[in-house]
């Protein structure tokens, strides 16, 4: 008997699903490419075709410029060479899917980035019982357990309410991480008009285009210096320590993101007020999902592997690591 999934193969470049002739979040130009979520590191420029959620290829547009390709809704499934596709939600971010794979009886579902816990910019992720589960391990470390979210955004609007002549400058990754970080804000009752950095301004269009409240948003680049005082802004991690902060109100100075946990990370950035949310699973949601899954195999794409392998094997499921290149943790 053939080995479990031998129709896939692990290129450093991808992954190469070889009886549809497809590739899985490339990080070469390909003839055809299914791409799983619209960050930088699994969604490339430069594919022939592109088959992705409508919310993807509307991002990839949105950075790169009219694509070819195909808009696959949640659920539906297509026929690819001899492999039927399906797009599955993620959790992750906007359009984000974990692509499901069936040939031969055999079912593979590819996670690409995933969470478990709730977003309100993004349908849950739906578990899919599979025979080969592919997943990420950003945080496969016992030490990554991310606190609630509400209770991190109430640190954030605590330090806010402290201190009414400074503003509180939130780093957050652009796709993504900003407009989760402002709907949590207005799920907690904050409806404040929240200021923003013009780097995720299309991002935010792109969010409100397809249904996803932000309340009022100003842009800080009309916006005066003692108007900003007390108000929260949201800028991307590499717009923290840049000359563009003068312009703020005494800035108190946050980022949002799962690496917080690492008290190094934070200091590195010059960051006072370190937020843990991530839009990744943490350690529980890993072994968690691959519980709930069953798999009889599991392949690890990019994190940290070595934990989460021997995790594994020491609950009888195979595992393997897929060394793939290209793929970054930084997005979180
Ligand atoms: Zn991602
Ligand atoms: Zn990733």
């Amino acid at each position: 008997m053939a080995r479990l999934g031998s129709w896939i193969k692990a290129q450093p470049e991808g992954i190469y699903v070889a009886p549809a002739d497809a590739w899985i979040d490339p990080s070469q130009p390909k003839a055809k490419a299914l791409i799983t979520h619209g960050h930088a590191d699994h969604a490339r420029g430069g594919h022939g075709a592109v088959l992705a959620t409508p919310e993807t290829l509307a991002i990839m547009e949105c950075r790169y410029g009219p694509q070819t390709g195909q808009g696959i809704a949640y659920d539906e499934t297509i026929r690819l060479g001899d492999v039927d596709v399906r797009f599955v939600p993620a959790g992750h971010v906007l359009g984000s899917a974990q692509i499901v794979l069936e040939h031969k009886g055999e079912r593979i579902v590819v996670s690409g980035d995933y969470k478990r816990r709730p977003d309100p910019t993004c349908p849950c992720f739906v578990p899919v019982p599979c025979d080969v589960f592919i997943t990420e391990a950003t945080f496969g470390l016992p030490v990554f357990r991310h606190p609630d979210t509400g209770s991190e955004i109430d640190r954030l609007l605590h330090r806010l309410h402290a201190d009414p002549s400074r503003c509180v400058l939130v780093g957050a990754y652009a796709l993504g991480k900003a407009q989760r970080i402002i709907t949590e804000l207005r799920a907690r009752g904050h409806q404040e008009p929240i200021y923003f950095h013009g780097a995720i301004e299309r991002l935010n269009q792109l969010y409100k285009s397809y249904g996803v409240e932000l309340g009022e948003l100003r842009h800080t680049g009309g916006a005066s210096k003692a108007e900003m005082a007390g108000q929260i802004v949201i800028a991307p991690p590499g717009a923290l320590n840049d000359r563009w902060s003068r312009r703020l109100p005494d800035p108190v100075t946050a980022m949002a993101s799962g690496w917080m946990r690492i008290r190094q990370r934070a200091r590195q950035r010059n960051v006072e007020l370190p937020l843990i949310i991530s839009d990744h699973a943490d350690w529980d949601e890993l072994t968690m999902t691959i519980r709930e899954l069953a798999p009889s195999e599991v392949w690890i794409t990019h994190g940290r592997e070595e934990a989460l392998k021997h995790w594994c094997m020491t609950h009888q499921i195979k595992a393997c690591e897929l060394n793939l290149v290209g793929y970054e943790d930084e997005d979180d």
